[in-house]
């Protein structure tokens, strides 16, 4: 073979090759131009879960950052502003979530948390789910229903001062979640309306172990603290179909009442839809279905029920094992517990319109696999 002809058998190799490089190359275009997702399909996708590492809890300032993050990254899905101060002048941030394109009548609903500022894991689980929602939105469906019909109001810090303090109480020693009106300072409830002393010294709480006796500092008078204020106004202001508000550690769901006197009886369908939700969620989530072993006064959970008579209820999250109480508990695996509240919120929020109707609540959610997770002990 001469050169000449080496050279032609270049030339239409080399060509054949481009040939079908371009060829394979249209076919791959048609393929790919034929996987393209209508919207339908868009909404099919199963849902994601947040990328979170265990250990890295949000403070009052990396929640704030998260939550500004957030409206910079979904300014169509969410609004941010302060319901109110702190005692040290922290603000009380509320992130609500919805569809704002969608301007149908929705319902409305509260999930709130870190009430007790040492109870950290209540308030991540909020940042938690406000991410599942977001990232989800116009690609799975259950989400994308939910943004479309609901307005959901997250504070995910109602305590910031204890936040940063690591401490159950706020920044005047008083435990936010017995400064409601209800059956409030009794001390059958376990509650004592000492306020600050003389107006500076502050008593948390009075244990006396050898009575088996303890009291926890409820302040002078109902709504004394700004904290409490800033969440009553919140209530009023809006038309919640159901208020949860988060706990940690004893795991399980409980609703009104947890005071000592009840200011009524709770009607015969109000009770249907509570327990209902206790039992749902004791069996299909790790956390139990018990009550309050103990009265206590001034709660949110009752205050918000007496007043508005919607469902209501505290999530108590988290093991048991932690024992943080009056802080410096034990934080750990972070992503697990998160794992853990997601089918109870998610169990929630498609039922809101049941919830709003005090129907019974049977709609079940969709959720992604690993949730919930396996649990440990
Ligand atoms: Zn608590």
């Amino acid at each position: 073979m001469n050169n000449k002809k080496l050279s032609y058998f270049k030339v239409i190799f080399l060509s054949s090759i481009l040939l079908i490089v371009v060829f394979t190359g249209c076919i791959g275009e048609e393929k790919s131009e034929e996987k393209l997702l209508t919207p339908e399909d868009h909404l099919d996708q199963p849902s994601i879960l947040p990328d979170w590492k265990n250990g890295a809890y949000h403070d009052y300032y990396s929640t704030m950052q998260m939550i500004n993050d957030f409206n910079d990254d979904f300014p169509d899905l969410v609004d941010v502003f302060s319901i109110g101060k702190s005692v040290t002048g922290r603000d009380l941030w509320c992130i609500r979530l919805t569809n704002e394109n969608n301007s149908e009548a929705k319902f409305s609903c509260l999930i709130d948390g870190c009430m007790h500022g040492c109870e950290w894991e209540a308030g991540e689980a909020c940042l938690y789910l406000a991410e599942y929602l977001l990232i989800n939105f116009d690609t799975n469906s259950t989400v994308t229903t939910i943004l479309n019909s609901a307005k959901v109001y997250i504070v995910p810090l109602v305590n910031p001062d204890g936040r940063q303090n690591d401490d159950r109480f706020n920044d005047n020693g008083i435990d936010l979640n017995r400064n409601f009106d209800v059956d409030f300072g009794r001390l059958k409830g376990h509650c004592v309306r000492l306020g600050k002393l003389f107006g500076r010294i502050k008593i948390p709480y009075l244990e006396f172990p050898r009575l088996g006796l303890w009291f926890t500092n409820c302040g002078r008078h109902p709504f004394s603290e700004p904290e409490a204020q800033a969440m009553r106004d919140l209530m009023d202001d809006h038309d919640f179909s159901f208020y949860l508000n988060c706990h940690t550690t004893t795991h399980n769901i409980m609703s009104p009442w947890g005071v000592y006197k009840p200011p009524f009886e709770v009607a015969n369908s109000e009770k249907h839809v509570h327990d209902y939700v206790k039992e749902w969620v004791a069996e299909n989530t790790e956390y139990e279905n018990t009550p309050l072993s103990y009265y206590a006064s001034g709660t949110v959970t009752d205050w918000c029920f007496k007043e508005f008579r919607i469902p209501t209820f505290t999530f108590e999250i988290m093991s048991k094992d932690y024992e943080p109480m009056a802080g410096g508990g034990r934080h750990d695996h972070l992503v697990h517990w998160m794992k853990t509240t997601l089918p109870v919120f998610m169990y929630f929020l498609v039922n809101v319109e049941n919830l709003h109707n005090w129907r019974t609540p049977d709609i079940q959610p969709l959720l992604p696999d690993g949730v919930p997770p396996q649990p440990f002990h």
